[in-house]
């Protein structure tokens, strides 16, 4: 039972004085979360209803400012939980999860279900011609939420259509639970996390041993047990085709793809099939060399270590020469490096500012006119409490609070403001992200101390995520609705592929890539070798991602008629070893994700949206294309991509920012190039 005197102190229900507005994390208890999201969620009724009885007529500020800030506490509650819940969970956030999940989605669903509120955002979508072009995006997003959301629907399509949304998050929050709890399992059965897979598939010599390891990792969420994942999968594919076609849709896929760059499943499709087909004519090519190497025939268990003992053969180069040279401390200075190159960014660290872990370390960004950007949380290293994979995520969004309204106070771009300046001018409000990854963890034995030593897809991942930390953090834009990463699902991941690029820039390399004994440098040949080898086995990696990709669509172009024809595991597994044969797949590679793991899909937002990959990848290595052309560090090619895309977020269609930055369209052969794939 929570005292009447506990609930006052409910730090979630009062603005943080702290550095920047931070997250007090050493005065929040599990106890203060579902009080602080009740009264979150009273709040934001209260202030919507206000909306609502304004007698105004509805204008962009008396409607669609007041929604985007109708809900204070639930924005600092919602970005400290959702944080935690996924880089720091435990058995009794867990539960708050499963309890607060149908609440936040029944608030929500009574907010854009709201048909006269859904009245008033229409009045000012409709005669938005005057407004700013990033105020129509705006009202354009929220208006079209409104109709993904059924407002338009018949009284019990409507009612049919919440219940489904609010099924749908619990089913999605139990599918996680369920592959975290199945990845400690294969931590325990085998001995490595599942982040290490791929390192040790390509580095253990013992055969038996591999083909038991791939068989745990290929059948997590598969085993007919508390954890499988096979019915939740199902569901959920029921319930996304039942959803999309109350709205008009004659699948998930042709609902999700309808806000898109893509804009629809048949595009997508013939994106894909071609990048598939090349893949698995390199792939087929590898495999006779690598069988040769064996002297046997290739099973999947086998594609990894022989793909590395051919590559030690044709560069030279194995994993245990460059590692050394990239500590997870190092390589964080090179992301920090080239931001700075690149960007003109000052970065150091902010002890003054909390942590949520010990392990995880604060950081400060400032512009070149000492200005602040943002901070930053990176939080590295592999432990059973973090969900799998890596990931960017904000802790508060960037936007600007307009003249007039409560003081921001110590996280104003200009620093510390005075009341009355806070009342005189807009405050603009600067990011707070996290990048969270599964690095190897330094040992903790002071006397043994084993630094944690970074593959080269490690590297690779952490430029990834600080290129989604940087669209975050250098956005200039004045509405969260718009403002960073949020922007189409097949555009976002353009800003991060586009940062791996900076990994292996021989400036940027001298500048991180120090041994972690002798502290020498990379050497040049080495680094060539790198660049070289990156190439090599994209038969395998391209196919795997093509493959999960093209196995996403497959599974969200089916119509519910035709879900319902699905009995169980056995159903799901024969579908997706049909569509794996009909999209050209070998036996011999599987797709990165199989079903019952593949959380992208089923557990966070890339349903029908896994191509994204890809299709944003072909953005990324297009502008790289023009990097490459004008220098790496032409301040004006810099300069043009941060203030064309960077500080833009969603506030302009993605094409149209595109061709203003490139002065074309994308070159989908980009892609075949810089995978080595023509
Ligand atoms: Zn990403």
């Amino acid at each position: 039972m929570l005292s009447a005197c506990k609930n006052q102190q409910n730090i979630f229900l009062q603005e943080w004085d702290t550095p920047y507005g931070t997250a007090p994390f050493s005065q929040i208890t599990l106890d203060q979360y579902m009080p602080a999201f009740k009264a979150g969620i009273q709040e934001e009724k209260a202030n919507i209803q206000a909306i609502l009885s304004n007698p105004d007529a509805p204008t962009f500020e008396n409607t669609i400012v007041a929604m985007e800030q109708a809900s204070p506490i639930l924005d600092r509650v919602e970005g400290v939980f959702f944080n935690l819940s996924e880089s720091d969970s435990t058995p009794e956030m867990q539960a708050i999860e499963e309890e607060v999940l149908p609440m936040l989605t029944e608030a929500s669903n009574e907010i854009m279900m709201n048909e006269a509120l859904f009245a008033r955002v229409k009045a000012v979508y409709e005669a938005s011609e005057s407004l700013t072009r990033e105020q129509q995006m705006v009202v354009k997003r929220l208006y079209e939420s409104f109709e993904r959301n059924g407002v338009g629907l018949a009284p019990d399509a409507k009612k049919r259509f919440a219940e489904i949304n609010t099924r749908l998050a619990t089913l999605s929050q139990k599918f996680g639970q369920n592959l975290l709890a199945e990845n400690n399992a294969f931590k325990e059965a085998t001995g490595i996390t599942v982040s290490e897979y791929y390192d040790f598939m390509a580095s253990c010599p013992d055969r038996a041993k591999r083909e038991e390891v791939f068989k745990a990792y290929s059948s997590r969420g598969n085993h007919a047990d508390d954890h499988d994942n096979n019915a939740i999968v199902l569901e959920t594919l029921r319930l996304r085709a039942e959803m999309a076609e109350l709205l008009g849709y004659p699948n998930f896929a042709a609902f999700q793809l309808s806000n898109k760059m893509a804009g629809d499943p048949a595009t997508v499709d013939a994106f894909l099939q071609p990048i598939m087909d090349a893949a698995m004519r390199s792939a087929k090519l590898q495999m006779k060399e690598m069988e040769k190497l064996a002297g046997f025939k290739i099973e999947a268990w086998d594609w990894s270590y022989y793909a590395e003992q051919l590559r030690a053969r044709e560069y030279a180069l194995d994993e245990s020469q460059t590692k050394p040279y990239f500590q997870a401390d190092s390589v964080l200075k090179g992301v920090f490096t080239a931001a700075e190159r690149i960007y003109g960014l000052r970065i150091e660290e902010a002890p003054e500012v909390e942590v949520y872990h010990p392990e995880v370390r604060a950081y400060k960004l400032s512009d070149a006119d000492g200005s602040l950007i943002g901070i930053f949380y990176k939080d590295y290293y592999v432990r059973p409490t973090k969900r799998g994979g890596a990931w960017m995520n904000n802790f508060r969004d960037q936007y600007v609070l307009p003249a007039g309204q409560a003081s921001a106070g110590a996280f104003a771009r200009t620093g510390s403001r005075s009341d009355a300046e806070a009342d005189a001018s807009p405050a603009d409000i600067r990011p707070i992200i996290v990048n969270v990854c599964n690095f190897p963890a330094p040992g903790d034995d002071p006397t043994d101390a084993q630094p944690s030593l970074l593959t080269i897809d490690n590297v690779q991942t952490a430029f990834h995520e600080f290129g989604h930390a940087l669209h975050g953090f250098l956005s200039q834009c004045h509405y969260k609705t718009v403002s960073g990463t949020s922007v189409a699902r097949d555009f976002v991941e353009m800003f991060s592929q586009f940062n791996e690029n900076f990994a292996f820039v021989p400036e940027i390399l001298a500048a991180y890539a120090n041994h972690y004994q002798t502290g020498e440098t990379i050497p040049a040949e080495l680094v060539d070798k790198v660049r070289k080898a990156l190439k090599f086995n994209q038969g395998f990696t391209t196919g795997e991602l093509c493959a999960a990709s093209i196995l996403d669509m497959r599974w969200h172009e089916l119509s519910a008629a035709e879900l319902a024809t699905f009995q169980g595991a056995q159903d799901i597994r024969d579908f997706e070893a049909k569509v794996c044969q009909e999209m050209g797949l070998i036996d011999e590679i599987i797709p990165r994700y199989r079903t019952p793991y593949f959380n992208h899909i089923m557990g966070s937002g890339y349903s029908a949206g896994y191509y994204g990959y890809l299709w944003s990848e072909v953005l990324a290595v297009d502008a790289w294309e023009k990097f490459l052309a004008d220098g790496v560090f032409n301040p004006a090619t810099a300069k043009a991509f941060r203030q064309t895309f960077l500080e833009k977020g969603g506030s302009e269609e993605p094409m149209t920012l595109y061709r203003a930055f490139r002065g074309a369209d994308p070159d989908p052969s980009a892609l075949l190039r810089a995978r080595g794939l023509q």
